[in-house]
């Protein structure tokens, strides 16, 4: 019987009852996951070779049967020794210091060597060769089988019995696949047909066309990921239609005298990207990317006051009550005597207030609300919602956006301080539209970053004890709050507290600033050193959100090698936000060379971008960027950092693809249509 994609696994060639749940172990259940259960290595064997045969110098394999054993000294140098005949000859195989083999290799057994023939002493011989021990009643050690695919096994199943499986079925199945390209196009790009790639992958002929068929099955995932992006994208533009709102010069003229300061040339790039995608009656789903501090704020508030001269509604949304509160003081204090309306929601307002505020909010009587999330969780409903501005900072709601969509499809502006890798915008982000912000505004002074081994410590800390006594106010960053029995090497921020405010700095003051701290004590805290009364700030990561004193310009991170560099990055942020130049110590006691490495990219750059990147490069995509976890299809051989260049090819392709044929109705696009209703069902729900 004929075997196919759909065939179930007990029934492919060489499997049977017996094999069937070692393979759906491994998620096998079909000739289609057959064909997709991918090598995770390739060897390439020499050629066999009869022994009569053999030549000096010729790297070879050869097959025999073990005739004798011997494990002697030879001028003092150990050596395993055996002789293997096949049905022309015999040969001398042995190996130096080869003591571990006595126990695995005896007369009788069947063996394939793989390495060098030299001469010695007259005579042909083998040293040191690699070799696999060949057993007649296990199919897949078949001679002729040796080398090629690798497989992920278990240990219910081998690599080779597996191999063996595939080798039955690859004809038959690769023939079913169908082809996603035509053939002009993967000449074009140097791909192999699917089904070639298919074999390829699995059996390979030699080195050069496992890397064409590698090249063909990475490019193809990226290409139906991007193409399925692309559908998502398009579909958002079509079908979440938007008020398409009116601009003019004077509009323009009129926004920017609002602002006490020019805008920067990436600003100006963001607004009139902004400007451009809220003028067209589609839903504005972009994403504002720029560090802490490169002023964001300004892109926004342009786009609420565009938003309101067109007679709509603006809701700001930042992560917590501490920020929108922020927002709220800085937005106000741009729009000071203006008309505009702008009302802050907070956790804390009674009820009644809240329902008077509502009540107006639904009769358009306020023009931007500002609060937290919970601003789209139900209760308000606004009379006109024209924008919705969702400050991430550092996460990415993306559940959150989504709700906003089911509205009356505001234009959408995501603002994030997170560095998103560009490999990220194009894949976990590609649904979006990116502006990035990458100058911070003129002004700010130079950030220096030193790194501070344990006997510079106290160097380090004179001179940071100099730059407070010049009026300069100090952030001292500690992984943890409270010591614990848990890791006795990481300091703790309470009792470190203790030590500067007694012993280091007596003549400072030095406060606490901790997650757990009820949040009036909390307010207290940051409105007094804002105010510059604190000089020093002790704390965890709680400041790495939401404190904007430019003033402060010492930082000190304690067990540096314990934050992520990205989390590094957001920290340091705190600091070099007015004019003065500003110090970052990282403090760290790891000799550790990759912990130190990290920390020297830190002390290199100031780019988040550049900070991002060797970040994914240090840790892998990981699990904040799990393309899973964002609706994605996994991928099973391309690597979005490795292949970005295909990727990047690949995004190209598919945008041209949708471009020539919006709802992949013609012929030839039939399958890749398929596919990718297979991979992302949602995106043509
Ligand atoms: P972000 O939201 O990206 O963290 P903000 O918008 O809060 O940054 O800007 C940070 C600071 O820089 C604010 O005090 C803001 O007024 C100021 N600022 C923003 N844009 C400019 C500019 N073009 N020139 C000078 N100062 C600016
Ligand atoms: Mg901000």
């Amino acid at each position: 019987m004929a075997v196919n994609l759909n065939t179930e696994i007990q029934m492919l060639k060489g499997v049977g009852p017996g094999k069937a749940p070692a393979l759906q172990e491994l998620g096998v259940h079909n000739g289609a996951d057959l064909l997709e259960y991918f090598p995770r290595d390739w060897e390439f064997l020499p050629e066999t070779a009869q022994i009569s045969e053999l030549t000096p110098n010729a790297n070879v394999c050869v097959c025999g049967v073990i005739e004798s054993t011997d494990y002697h000294k030879f001028k003092r140098k150990p050596i395993f020794e055996i002789y293997l005949i096949d049905t022309s000859a015999a040969l001398r195989i042995i190996w130096f210091n080869g003591g571990y083999l006595a126990n695995q290799l005896h007369p009788g057994m069947r063996l394939a060597a793989y390495g060098k023939v030299a001469k010695y002493k007259h005579q042909l011989q083998m040293t040191n060769p690699r070799f696999k021990i060949l057993r007649e009643d296990i199919p897949e050690h078949d001679p002729k089988q040796l080398g090629g695919a690798v497989y992920p096994a278990s240990a219910s199943i081998s690599s080779g019995m597996l191999k063996y499986i595939v080798r039955k079925n690859i004809d038959e199945l690769s023939d079913c696949v169908s082809e996603y390209f035509s053939e002009s196009f993967r000449e074009e790009k140097n791909l192999l047909s699917r089904k070639e790639a298919f074999r390829q992958i699995h059996s390979p002929q030699d080195e050069k066309h496992l890397s064409a068929a590698k090249r063909t099955l990475k490019y193809e995932e990226l290409f139906l990921m991007q193409l399925g992006l692309a559908v998502r994208r398009y579909r958002m533009r079509s079908f979440a239609p938007s008020i398409a709102m009116k601009f003019s010069p004077q509009l323009d003229r009129r926004i920017r005298q609002r602002f006490p300061f020019f805008l920067t040339e990436d600003q100006d790039k963001a607004i009139e990207e902004i400007v451009h995608d809220m003028g067209e009656p589609k839903q504005m789903n972009r994403l504002l990317q720029g560090d802490v501090g490169s002023g964001k704020t300004v892109v926004a508030v342009y786009a609420a006051l565009m938003a309101i001269a067109n007679k709509t509604q603006v809701a700001i949304m930042a992560p917590t009550e501490i920020l929108s509160r922020q927002h709220y003081h800085s937005i106000s204090r741009f729009l000071e005597g203006s008309k505009v309306r702008t009302e802050l929601v907070t956790g804390k307002m009674s009820v009644s207030e809240k329902n008077r505020l509502t009540e107006q909010i639904s009769e358009g009587e306020v023009d931007i609300v500002i609060g937290t999330t919970a601003l789209i969780q139900g209760g308000i409903d606004f009379q006109n919602l024209g924008l919705a501005v969702i400050d991430e900072q550092h996460k990415f709601g993306v559940e959150q956006r989504a709700k906003l969509r089911k509205d009356k499809a505001p234009h959408c502006l995501v603002m994030t301080a997170t560095p998103i890798p560009r490999t990220m915008t194009m894949t976990v982000f590609g649904d979006l539209d990116v502006s990035v912000i990458k100058t911070l505004p003129p002004g700010r002074g130079r950030v220096t970053t030193k790194l501070v081994s344990p006997e510079n410590r106290n160097k380090a800390m004179e001179y940071i004890r100099g730059l407070v006594k010049a009026g300069r106010q100090a952030f001292f960053v500690y992984p943890r709050i409270e010591s614990g029995e848990s890791d006795r090497n990481l300091k703790s921020a309470e009792e470190e507290f203790e030590l500067l405010e007694t012993c280091v700095y007596p003549e400072f003051s030095v406060a606490l600033l901790h997650g757990q701290m009820p949040q009036e004590q909390k307010k207290n805290v940051m409105e007094q050193f804002r105010r510059g009364e604190i000089n020093i700030l002790v704390s965890t990561v709680v400041i790495e959100v939401g404190v904007d004193v430019p003033n402060a310009t010492v930082m000190v991170i304690e067990n540096a090698n314990n934050f992520g560099l990205a989390q590094l990055h957001q920290l340091r942020g705190r600091i070099g936000r007015g004019a003065s130049d500003s110090f970052c110590f990282l403090f760290s006691e790891s000799d550790n060379e990759t912990a130190i490495k990290r920390l020297e990219v830190m002390q290199k750059s100031t780019d988040g971008f550049y900070i991002a990147e060797k970040d994914l490069e240090i840790r892998g995509p990981g699990e904040l960027f799990s393309t899973r976890q964002h609706g994605l299809p996994d991928l099973k051989l391309a690597n979005i950092v490795e292949d970005f260049e295909m990727l990047r090819m690949a995004k190209k392709d598919a945008e041209q693809t949708l471009k020539e044929d919006p709802f992949l109705d013609t012929q030839e696009n039939q399958n890749v249509k398929k596919a990718i209703i297979k991979n992302s069902a949602p995106a043509w729900g």
